[in-house]
């Protein structure tokens, strides 16, 4: 399917076909006059709307669509909400979110109409898309009036439009005429993924509100009063001085809407293809201008002090920096609106910005060039806006601070001790790993692909975005950067108001410079390649003085770049030569006076190589392993390293540390080492793990030898892991492998813990010797619905004594666990069963256990390992097996099975230590459980178990600070379970007592 595509692109696309189609050239003309009235009681505004719309096309049109965009957010039948809910999204979770779009009345008047007996009110709406056939055939050259009645229901805020509090922000928000275009109508639903495409037109906007709200929108005021005079922040005054001032105001505006004075207010708006509108009566008002262009910036006043006199000279300055590289801003004015969404969204001459972040205001403003005035179709091609959009953000600020592209010096003024010492990525290379992590997955997309067809979201994003700006650096790469800035400036040059495409841009760069460029686009564009340079052979020699250095470079994959080959000598210079890349290898020759010390391709990382260990002499580099550190060096191979140490009764103190390598997500290596201070013990343990290349990034191959506290283990895996999705579930995780373990002779028994059993007084030791040699399987699965999550495990081992272990046994285990969070409550189900099948006994650290996990998986903590590690009086409560958790003083276990764990959980914000540690400790619950298991042991009765009691959680998510160092991680889960009543308490003890077990996990 793929090289058909190519191929008819190829034979469709001849550089002749480029040039007539540019000639051809059209594009339909509307002219909007809208009169609209904001009603803020009834979250609803009121409109009358006229289009004037003429057919340049060299059709003539029998029908006629209008996109109703906010209908996708009426209910759960719409095409979005039904899209939305395959990510596990509900779009609106009630009535009262909801909102619509309701047409009262609709008449197309014919062309050259006389009277109303020839006008059309009939329409079909199907989803957002209202369809009316044409009273007369409309003719090229001709024009007609659609004029309309509407009634806008206001959704509560919901992703780029909406009321919160008392302000509203109008996007996508009347009847809008879709684009006819070269494809024919685009009428084309309000999609989950996916944006918008406007005809270029005129717009007429009167605007209704009550007096108190402040209005910013698309165009310029030609009529009325926007209320910016009464909100503007004198930045010369003081704030107290200026916070008097603007309450007296206030209040008399108040006043003025009480007895129900209106602002009205007209905008006048030409060559844009949208209209987007704010108002709000806490609005406070800047400007500014660049150059002649007004600026205008509202933001509600609790964020003055970060976006007063800063988002204004952050907007000229973007309007400064697309103005030098593209061409000069065109409209008369730039307004920066504090929207009420969590990013940004970008409307002809308005941005609505939830912050007032540099890159942030250059990408929105940035889409008034890549969107507004070079006018892609957003659904089709969301690359053309997107990927030209954090392209030119990151120019920017790589242009104005160096390679980190962000004011680094600022950041780190206000960073804490981790964020300082830890190694971190530039703007760049976080952009470079994600799409390199996405293509090296089986879930690859090619960039260019209708928005609602990716995958997922993350593959739309990871596509448009990241892969898409990514492209633009690779093509400033292969022409060379004063071709790039030319073809930045002629692309604007030849398509400013017009539609955008592939083909028209991709003519201009062709037209400038000079090259054919189809590989390139095709390859990046509608394929999945990836890309893969490997340096060969460096052969050198001395002639006459003279150095002759011959580089030979391999294409190992099929992704073609040209690649740089970078050669130093021992003199310190460099020199640069480009091979073409295009064949499976070639050669590269350097004549030089001073003798050749290293050679490196691709040294600029330009090229998305995907794997650059071969791209030159291996490098290491070793760093501290600190918390959530994502770094990733692209040249060498990273080792990091942290010591650590713990206690047990045997060795007294251990102490030790590990080192880890990796080289992105592969060559992943551990080496760890601990010595026991009292015991003398030296202790190791050594693991690797790699994708198994040949058999699909999906499956990894994993080996390890440890010798730990008295036992000796040997282990290798297969491990798949692979679902639909990348970031969603469900997931399949499958794992074969063999596990040799034993008990050290001599040295291992010390180590083991020892429970003594009042019942039948007797100790038991809890790791028994012998050799365990075990072939297993485990399955691991996902589902999940909108608001229910599951999780399902299942596994079989398989021990026989004829390959050499002193057991002889089956053991197969189900574990079915099944959440239904909602809100503040929420039901936890637990479902486990196991089975040993064996002629005798199986070791005691393989059984199953009612109160929770069995010796072995005890043995994976390293502070539930020894004996001593952690106090007993501590009652860590480990989860698994019966769970039955009343019974943590009891060591009964079977091989046999079958429990239920049932908790009810209400999450609250009580006060209960004192401000800071209530923080610390985050959200708490409280929880109701049961728990019920009937266990069997060699045939013995089946003997049936049963505990309840009453449980607190503390979750929370720590800052990214040092004491994660302590933590393990940021995530911080505190359990307590007061398990008051089991059915056979010991001897000595009532059914109904004060009784408690403690975890760092919940107990399902
Ligand atoms: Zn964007």
């Amino acid at each position: 399917m793929r090289k058909f595509v190519l191929l008819s692109c190829l034979l469709i696309v001849s550089p002749n076909t480029f040039l007539s189609a540019e000639e051809d050239y059209w594009q339909q003309f509307v002219h909007y006059t809208m009169d609209v009235t904001l009603i803020p009681v009834q979250k609803a505004l009121i409109g009358e709307e006229t289009v004037r719309y003429t057919n340049n096309s060299p059709d003539t049109l029998r029908k006629f669509y209008m996109h109703l965009y906010p209908n996708a957010y009426r209910g759960p039948e719409s095409i979005m909400a039904k899209e939305a809910s395959r990510y596990y999204r509900t779009l609106v979770e009630g009535p009262d979110d909801a909102g619509f779009l309701r047409i009262d009345s609709f008449k197309i008047l014919p062309p050259d109409s006389i009277g109303e007996d020839e006008s059309l009110t009939a329409f079909k709406i199907n989803d957002t898309i209202l369809e009316a056939d044409l009273p007369r055939p409309l003719p090229p050259g001709h024009d007609m009036t659609v004029e309309i009645s509407f009634f806008l229901k206001i959704r509560k805020f919901l992703r780029r439009a909406g009321y919160r509090g008392n302000q509203y922000d109008f996007a996508q928000w009347y009847p809008k005429v879709c684009v006819y275009d070269e494809s024919g109508w685009n009428a084309e639903p309000f999609h989950y993924q996916g944006e918008f495409y406007g005809e270029f037109g005129t717009f007429d906007v009167t605007i209704h509100v009550p007096f108190e709200y402040i209005v910013g929108a698309t165009g310029v005021v030609v009529e009325g009063n926007p209320g910016w005079e009464l909100a503007r922040v004198d930045t010369s005054w003081s704030y107290s001085e200026w916070r008097d001032a603007r309450q007296q105001k206030r209040l008399s505006m108040q006043k003025g809407a009480q007895n129900g004075k209106v602002r009205t207010v007209t905008f006048h708006a030409e060559k844009v293809h949208d209209f987007a509108w704010v108002t709000c009566p806490d609005f406070l008002y800047e400007s500014g201008e660049w150059d002649g262009i007004p600026i205008h910036v509202l933001y509600r006043s609790h964020v003055k002090d970060r976006w007063s006199k800063v988002v204004l000279k952050r907007a000229a300055r973007a309007l400064e920096w697309l103005s030098a590289k593209f061409g000069r801003y065109p409209y008369p004015q730039l307004t920066v609106a504090h929207g009420l969404l969590g990013g940004g969204m970008e409307y002809p001459m308005l941005v609505m910005n939830a912050s007032e972040r540099e890159s942030l205001i250059l990408h929105e403003v940035g889409h008034i060039y890549f969107f507004g005035i070079l006018a892609n179709n957003e659904w089709k091609e969301a690359w053309l806006d997107e990927g030209f959009t954090t392209f030119q953000t990151r120019w920017y600020m790589e242009t104005k601070y160096g390679k980190w592209g962000q004011d680094r010096e600022t950041s780190l003024k206000q960073a804490n001790w981790l964020q300082r010492h830890r190694p971190s990525k530039t703007r760049r290379e976080r952009r470079r790993d994600s799409a390199l992590a996405f293509m090296n997955s089986d879930h690859n997309e090619p960039i260019s692909r209708i928005s609602y067809r990716f995958n997922e979201p993350l593959a739309y994003s990871v596509n448009a975005y990241t892969k898409g700006s990514l492209l633009l650096d690779m093509l400033k790469y292969v022409v060379g950067d004063s071709t790039f800035e030319k073809i930045c400036r002629a692309y604007f040059d030849r398509w400013a108001f017009k539609h955008v495409n592939e083909e028209r841009f991709k003519n201009v760069c062709e037209d400038v410079s000079g090259r054919e460029l189809d590989w390139f686009f095709n390859q990046w564009l509608h394929d999945t390649v990836t890309v893969d340079y490997a340096l060969a052979d460096v052969g050198k020699h001395k002639v006459k003085g003279n150095w002759y250095t011959e580089v030979s470079i391999l294409r190992k994959d099929r992704g073609k770049m040209p690649v740089e080959v970078e050669l130093t000598t021992e003199s310190g210079e460099t020199f640069l030569k480009r091979w073409h890349g295009m064949h499976e290898s070639g050669k590269v020759l350097f004549q030089t006076t001073s003798k050749p010390r290293r050679v490196l391709l691709d040294p600029n990382d330009a090229v998305l190589d995907k794997y650059r260990l071969n791209n030159g002499p291996l490098k290491l580099e070793v760093v501290f392993d600190y918390p959530n550190m994502s770094y990733n060096p692209r040249d060498a191979y990273l080792i990091t390293w942290r010591p650590s140490g713990w206690y047990n009764s045997v060795d007294k103190l251990r102490i030790g540390g590990r080192l880890k390598g990796r080289y992105g997500a592969s060559r992943n290596a551990g080496l760890g080492a601990w010595y026991g201070v009292d015991s003398k013990e030296l202790d190791a343990r050594f693991t690797y793990s790699n994708p198994i290349t040949p058999l699909g990034p999906n499956i990894r191959g994993a080996a390890g030898i440890q010798k730990m506290e008295g036992r000796f283990e040997v282990d290798a895996h297969l491990a798949y892991s692979g679902g639909k999705f990348i970031a969603h579930p469900p997931k399949h995780r499958f794992w074969v492998g063999f596990n040799h373990s034993r008990l050290l002779e001599g040295k291992g028994d010390r180590y083991t813990i020892r429970e003594f059993d009042q019942k039948t007084d007797t100790t038991l030791t809890t790791w028994e010797e012998g050799v365990v040699n075990n072939l297993y399987f485990r399955y691991n699965y996902d589902p999940r619905g909108l608001n229910w999550f599951s999780n399902l495990s299942a596994g079989l081992d398989i021990v026989l004594d004829d390959w050499t272990s002193d057991f002889d046994y089956r053991r197969a285990f189900a574990e079915l666990r099944f959440w239904l969070p909602k809100n503040d409550e929420g039901v936890f189900l637990r479902f486990y069963t196991a089975k040993v099948f064996s002629s005798e006994r199986a070791p005691l650290q393989d059984l199953v256990f009612l109160e929770g996990a069995n010796p072995r998986e005890r043995f994976k903590r390293f502070y539930l390992r020894s004996d001593g590690a952690l106090p007993e009086e501590l009652h860590y409560h480990l989860p698994g097996g019966g769970n039955v958790r009343g019974y943590y003083n009891q060591p009964i276990f079977g091989d046999q099975i079958v429990a239920l764990n049932l908790e009810l959980r209400n999450t609250f914000r009580p006060q209960l230590f004192g401000k800071r540690l209530d923080k610390f400790l985050g959200e708490t619950s409280l929880v109701a459980f049961v728990d019920l298991a009937s266990m069997e042991f060699i045939g013995s009765q089946n003997d049936f178990f049963a505990g309840a009691g009453l449980g607190l959680r503390f979750q929370n998510v720590l800052p990214d600070n040092w004491y994660t160092l302590f933590t393990g991680g940021r995530h911080v889960t505190l359990r307590l379970d007061f398990p008051i009543w089991i059915d056979d308490p010991l001897p000595n003890e009532n059914a109904v007592r004060f009784r408690w077990v403690f975890g760092f996990e919940q107990a399902i």
